[in-house]
């Protein structure tokens, strides 16, 4: 059993598609444990797109990079330099201060290999890479162009904790444990 978090950003809670989303990991079997609508504040955010973690940072520019060497587009017209340090924190930037521009719909869910299988349903982060049937495939055809162009982050809906150790530490951020809920399911029946 695993638990994950997931955050409807607020693009996701603009477009009324809130109870869409949540249907597709319940139809799945999927437990919600806990969940709040919300803004987050800036230290929240910091901590959940945290600016000193250079693997995440270096990792978000170092994406966007490659996504513009596919697209054939320079990086240089668009951030004034192509070094991925400064251009993740700069999309980190427009990432913190959009998830603050409305509220969130945070949530845990639990079930079996959860981590993975709610990452499967989301899909890929780039919207154009998001196969049909994925949340963001479905209902998302944002791109990084588009997004970096108008100096914001990509409107790909939703967040879910990528691996393990992500969730636990994001986990214990938005949450405490006395709103994680402990009750049973009738699928849970099903796996005895
Ligand atoms: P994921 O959300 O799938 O775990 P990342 O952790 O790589 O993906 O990125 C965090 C968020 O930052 C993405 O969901 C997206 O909203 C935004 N983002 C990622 N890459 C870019 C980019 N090149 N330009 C603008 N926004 C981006």
């Amino acid at each position: 059993m695993e638990r994950t978090l997931v955050v409807l950003k607020p693009d996701a809670v603009q477009r009324g598609i809130v109870g869409e989303i949540i249907s597709r990991f319940e139809r799945v079997g999927l437990k919600i444990v806990a969940a709040k609508l919300f803004i987050p504040s800036k230290e929240l955010m910091d901590k959940h797109y945290p600016a000193d973690r250079a693997e995440f940072v270096e990792g978000l520019g170092s994406r966007t990079l490659e996504s513009y060497r596919e697209m054939g587009l320079d990086p240089i017209e668009q951030f004034g330099n192509d070094d991925a340090a400064r251009i993740g924190e700069q999309v980190r930037t427009w990432l913190t201060d959009f998830m603050r521009s409305g509220p969130v719909f945070a949530f845990v869910l639990e079930g079996p290999h959860a981590i993975e299988v709610v990452r499967k349903i989301v899909g890929s982060t780039l919207p154009q890479k998001a196969q049909p049937g994925t949340i963001r495939g479905d209902y998302s055809f944002d791109s990084s162009y588009l997004a970096n162009s108008a100096k914001r982050p990509i409107k790909n809906l939703i967040h879910a904790s990528g691996n393990a150790e992500e969730a636990a530490f994001e986990l214990d951020l938005w949450f405490s444990d006395n709103e994680i809920m402990r009750y049973d399911t009738i699928h849970q029946k099903h796996m005895q």
